[in-house]
């Protein structure tokens, strides 16, 4: 037997090291805090668990659902993306429910990606957006995100040459790891390139009402005429925290939605129905539900970000998504500083390498723990000595 190059070339997935790391500590007795992993500690609503308890006992949902989706799900994101983004979307054409955001990131690949092609990816990024274009034959041109920038991929730096061979451009604001966030004229900029070069952009807006201080996240399809070339990605995960039901959403060019509808119609059979219902459920949850949900969020924040300027890792406070990204203390590389932070006060924080090259130099922490532990998280890094 032998394994195709695509699985025996795949990195070693990020999380399977560090939860590696975490195993032989707790053999050796010792208890770690996990700033590694971003999936909210929170419960899912209960609203949407109840939606899921009656859902479940209606026999239409015990059978295969559609592929595109059920059309009141459907109807109900385009109402979301009408009331959120004042933006306009045909239920019939415009918008495919996904299992989770990441299947739909994947096979997105399967649609513009021939042997050989080249997609447009930022670095550091969601590692998905390389590994689908890998899985599709093609290959990503990384383009590094700059702090300086304020980590807006910017299109100057991507060669002629290759912009006029590449299919797909990647973009995700607010961003996973650095928690940049783009406005709408930055938008425009990258509609219009990609339109220059005939591009498809391809947005993953998992984050836009994960924000904080009154930031309001724009979608890519507020800019005019982005229809013509732009699929977004979006997902109910940490909006409502819902990771363990996996409801996602492309919405966007109907060419591009009905590709993605008909890999995935030969792929999978599309998202549990009585999970449908729960998305429709989590849709309607009140601007003061979300409001509350981030003020969680934002007082962890708050107190990671102060420890780290205390202990001497300079970091600002970003205004969306669930992460604090910031730059190693000098001397270090994103790993050593990592495994020294485990060593010395048994706390794990991603290393920013983890997210592609350009992430060299940085860590991410996550702010999906609890508060207890995130308190004892704290008073640990507290008392780590940077070398030197
Ligand atoms: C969490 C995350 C996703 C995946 O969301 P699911 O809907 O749970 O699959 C996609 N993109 C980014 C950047 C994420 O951080």
């Amino acid at each position: 037997m032998e394994l195709a190059k695509r699985v025996k070339n795949l990195p070693p997935y990020l999380f399977v090291q560090i939860s590696r790391a975490i195993a032989e500590k707790k053999a050796q007795g010792i208890d770690v805090i996990s700033f590694g992993i971003g999936d909210p500690d929170i419960p899912t609503p209960n609203s949407v668990i109840e939606t899921l308890k009656s859902a479940s006992d209606n026999k239409i949902n015990h059978r295969y659902p559609e592929s595109e989706g059920l059309p009141v799900l459907r109807k109900n994101i385009s109402e979301f993306y009408k009331k959120r983004f004042g933006v306009n979307l045909d239920p019939e054409t415009q918008i495919i429910n996904l299992i989770g955001a990441k299947e739909g990131i994947a096979h997105a690949a399967l649609c513009f990606i021939d042997p050989g092609d080249i997609a447009i990816s930022p670095d550091p990024a969601y590692p998905v957006y390389e590994i689908g274009t890998m899985f599709a034959g093609g290959k990503c041109h990384m383009v590094q995100l700059r702090q300086e920038n304020g980590y807006l991929l910017d299109p100057t730096d991507i060669p002629t040459d290759v912009a006029k061979k590449a299919k797909v451009l990647w973009l995700n604001y607010p961003n996973n790891p650095t928690g940049a966030t783009a406005n709408l004229e930055y938008f425009e900029n990258l509609v219009l390139f990609c339109k220059e070069f005939d591009i498809a952009l391809l947005h993953d807006a998992c984050y836009t009402e994960v924000t904080y201080d009154g930031y309001v996240a724009p979608s890519v399809l507020q800019v005019n005429g982005a229809i013509d070339v732009c699929m977004e990605f979006h997902s109910l995960s940490k909006t409502a925290n819902m990771t363990g039901w996996r409801v996602g959403m492309a919405v966007g060019n109907s060419e591009m939605v009905n590709a993605l509808m008909r890999v995935k119609s030969n792929i999978d059979s599309g998202l549990p129905q009585a999970i449908q219902q729960m998305g429709i459920t989590a849709l309607h949850l009140s601007k003061g539900w979300i409001n509350s949900n981030n003020e969680i969020y934002r007082k962890r924040r708050d107190k990671v970000v102060s420890v780290l300027n205390q202990i001497g890792v300079h970091t600002n406070p970003p205004k969306a998504g669930l992460y604090i990204w910031t730059p190693v203390p000098k001397g270090y590389s994103s790993s050593q500083f990592a495994s020294d932070l485990l060593e010395q006060v048994n706390v794990v924080v991603t290393p920013g390498n983890g997210y592609g090259l350009g992430g060299e130099g940085y860590i991410r922490l996550s702010l999906t723990i609890p508060d207890d532990q995130i308190d004892e998280g704290l008073r640990r890094l507290s008392q780590f000595r940077i070398k030197g």
